[in-house]
């Protein structure tokens, strides 16, 4: 019996809320289950706004547009994180300078930030790499100094936090001035594909409706704030339909359950392969202070890729599908000539020392154990 890597988790809703928004004649897109997932998010965590998206990588195109990002100006980036990180900055003309990782996570090493930084830089695009949190005091603080915005890439990050200096403990997502997350079927929270804006910043409200709405100012015309609506600014069709937002819904509704159901298969592996670290220098996640951690996903880091792949193929052989996971962006044959030539170290390391194992809502407890001893052996 094959122990698939991901598997999409159904809370069983789904299927009622989408026949629902058919029946009610209104499909396409900011209907009432658009709304019902908005307010969701505003409420539970305070975000500003919200803006559903057909995707995180449609989130981030919008960020690019509303901080006019242009040709020439440069945008600092993690080299350990998907393509879609940089893409939408790219497509605006940006100069893409990638940053490394942290030796202690995969997330952008602060410290590093601020040599990048040049006349000509806009912004800093963050990710909380598996969930967990960067380190947001320094990040925000290095912005503040430089007058730089930061885009939280938070596709991974629902419902995990981060306390800084302050003691407060903030929502991922809620602290840079723009954020993104993910509702593609590999994340915690599913709609097929799927993602949403958050502006923090009073500044970029009310335009970020109008890119929304394909640069019109429709949704202030819907709430008779103008007597008719017009094409004011650029924009584009980010808006996904009622179909999608009914889904995401039957998701929100179970979203403690399903948080502690994915907290409580991490905690299985963890203590599972605790001692296994100590005995072959292999090393499991590490969750900062700052952090919380919101099971998104379950890594360890080997000490050498031949290693690392060996297990993956002795999995493999046991019908356990573990991963590897990013290949670094500066390296990519995209990119490679036009990378400014820094060596990366510590993303380079994680693109050949991690692994990923199976993480989803139905894996079982027996499934773990089998995947916790084939590693434990190896
Ligand atoms: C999944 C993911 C994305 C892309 O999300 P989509 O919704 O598929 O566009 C972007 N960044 C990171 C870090 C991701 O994990």
């Amino acid at each position: 019996m094959d122990i698939g890597f991901n598997k999409p988790y159904l809370t069983g809703n789904e299927n009622k809320y989408i026949t629902d928004a058919v029946a009610s004649g209104k499909i396409s897109g900011n209907g009432k289950y658009t709304q019902l997932c908005q307010d969701f998010f505003e409420k539970r965590y305070g975000f500003r706004k919200c803006l559903l998206t057909t995707s995180c990588t449609d989130a981030l195109e919008m960020c690019a547009i509303l901080l006019n990002i242009k040709d020439g100006d440069e945008v600092i980036i993690p080299s350990y994180t998907f393509v879609s990180t940089a893409n939408p900055f790219l497509l605006r003309g940006a100069k893409i300078v990638f940053a490394d990782s942290m030796d202690i996570n995969p997330n952008i090493d602060a410290e590093l930030i601020e040599v990048l930084i040049t006349p000509k830089t806009k912004a800093i695009v963050v990710v909380h790499y598996a969930g967990i949190a960067c380190d947001m005091d320094k990040i925000m603080a290095i912005s503040k100094k430089y007058n730089l915005f930061v885009v939280e890439d938070a596709a991974q990050a629902i419902d995990s936090f981060y306390t800084g200096m302050d003691g407060v403990k903030k929502p991922l997502g809620s602290i840079g001035h723009l954020a993104a997350f993910s509702f593609h079927e590999t994340k915690n929270i599913i709609s097929g594909e799927g993602g949403m804006l958050v502006v923090n910043d009073d500044r970029f409200v009310a335009r970020a409706e109008i890119i929304w709405e394909k640069g019109t100012n429709r949704s202030a015309f819907w709430r008779g704030e103008v007597d008719k609506y017009n094409w004011v600014d650029i924009g584009s069709s980010f808006l996904p339909s009622e179909i999608i937002a009914a889904f995401l819904w039957a998701q929100l509704e179970n979203l403690d359950d399903i948080q502690k159901k994915r907290k409580e298969i991490w905690e299985q592996y963890y203590s599972g392969l605790l001692n296994y670290r100590g005995k072959s220098k292999v090393k499991l996640p590490v969750v900062p202070g700052y952090a919380t951690n919101n099971a998104h996903m379950f890594y360890i880091v080997f000490e050498t890729i031949e290693n690392r792949n060996l297990l993956i193929k002795k999995l493999k052989d046991k019908q356990i599908n573990a991963v590897f996971h990013y290949l670094s962006l500066h390296n990519s044959p995209f990119f490679t000539n036009l990378h400014d030539g820094r060596i990366l170290e510590k993303s380079d390391s994680y693109s050949n020392k991690l692994l990923r194992l199976p993480m989803f809502y139905e894996l079982t407890t027996e499934k773990i154990n089998k995947i916790i001893t084939n590693t434990k052996t190896f």
